[in-house]
């Protein structure tokens, strides 16, 4: 099985990365040294998640050391939500390669479709607590974006939790210099996407499943929700595998020709989360996994429900 997908700037990016969304700075230097020694070569930031000068730092310690080399890795970030106006997306760029001490990303992604308030606040509200979004146009900032490619900070640009005819808009945009080479959006058995990955597929762009696990212990979690991690079905098709279930959720992307990033901090769960390239699930175990989508998301984004761009009211 390949362990590698190609992006349509020809790029190879690792089929399997490192998640860091809620990885605490304190833990997450230990987990970046395990997981470069484990074998991960994706990592998976953003400027949100308020830990990139931390992995920036683990990341360096294993470069100089030897370990692993640069361009042998494959590091991501995403541009946040109140810096979409195009003059403010270098700016914010330059800040995460600051933060990671690196020259380079080798993949940049708008974070979400809907624009939020520029300033300081990083979740602008009103005094009702109303998240303040603004009208900012994703197609300027895709201009923007596209501007780091030229400028060598950035080796691809893509997007994330866009629908796809958010994504056919970039693609039909007067002046389109470069495509967006790939699709971040939350994607598990409990929410295939099968029309929207066949979508981004059909158009060279390759898709990133992120919250692979459901995303347990997501801080706004409603009790009743359902767990993907326990869910007897999942877990008796593991057993059949003698795999865990996180295995098991986790190759089910890679069959889908899909990457996937599963999160943890946790040493013996990111050696475990990466032990997926020696077995492979049966065609009919596949199909039963994807018969169990029911269309839940653990990321609603319903800050942003009524704005123009909100991206999950489309079918796909
Ligand atoms: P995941 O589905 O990856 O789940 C992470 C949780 O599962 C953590 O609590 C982790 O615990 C636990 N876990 C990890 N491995 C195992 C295992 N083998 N067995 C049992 N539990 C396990 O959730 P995320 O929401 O973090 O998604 C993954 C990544 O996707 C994020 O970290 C981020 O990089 C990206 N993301 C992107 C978004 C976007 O809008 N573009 C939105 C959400 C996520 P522990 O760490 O304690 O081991």
């Amino acid at each position: 099985m390949e362990t590698y997908v190609k992006l349509n700037t020809n790029a190879a990016m690792p089929v399997v990365g490192l998640g860091t969304w809620r990885a605490s700075p304190g833990l997450v230097s230990e987990a970046m040294k395990v997981a470069i020694e484990t074998g991960y070569r994706h990592i998976d930031g953003a400027f949100i998640y308020q830990n990139e000068a931390e992995v920036g730092d683990a990341i360096c310690a294993m470069i100089k050391k030897g370990v692993v080399k640069r361009e042998d890795l494959f590091i991501v970030s995403k541009l946040w939500c109140t810096f979409h106006e195009k003059s403010m997306v270098k700016a914010a760029c330059q800040k995460t390669l600051n933060d990671l001490k690196l020259d380079y990303l080798d993949l940049y992604l708008i974070h979400c479709p809907i624009g939020l308030k520029a300033g300081d606040d990083l979740f602008p509200q009103d005094e009702n607590e109303k998240m303040l979004c603004d009208d900012t146009n994703f197609l300027d900032t895709w201009e923007g974006m596209e501007e780091l490619v030229d400028a060598g900070m950035v080796k691809a640009i893509g997007v994330s939790n866009f629908n796809h005819e958010q994504i056919e808009a970039i693609l039909n945009k007067p002046g389109l210099k470069y495509k967006p080479a790939n699709n971040q959006i939350e994607c598990h058995p409990f929410l295939t996407q099968e029309k929207l990955i066949s979508y981004c597929h059909s158009k060279g762009i390759t898709v990133t499943a992120y919250s692979p696990l459901g995303s347990p212990d997501r801080p706004f979690a409603v009790a009743g929700e359902p767990s993907l991690l326990e869910d007897p079905k999942i877990k008796a098709i593991a057993d059949k595998y003698r795999r865990t279930t996180a295995q098991v959720l986790i190759r089910f992307h890679v069959q889908r020709n899909v990457v996937v990033i599963p999160k943890s901090a946790t040493p013996h769960r990111i050696k475990e989360n990466f032990q997926i390239f020696d077995f492979e699930l049966s065609e009919e175990d596949m199909a039963t996994l994807m018969s169990f989508n029911r269309n839940w998301r653990a990321f609603t984004i319903s800050w942003g429900v009524d704005h123009k761009d909100y991206p999950f009211k489309a079918e796909y």
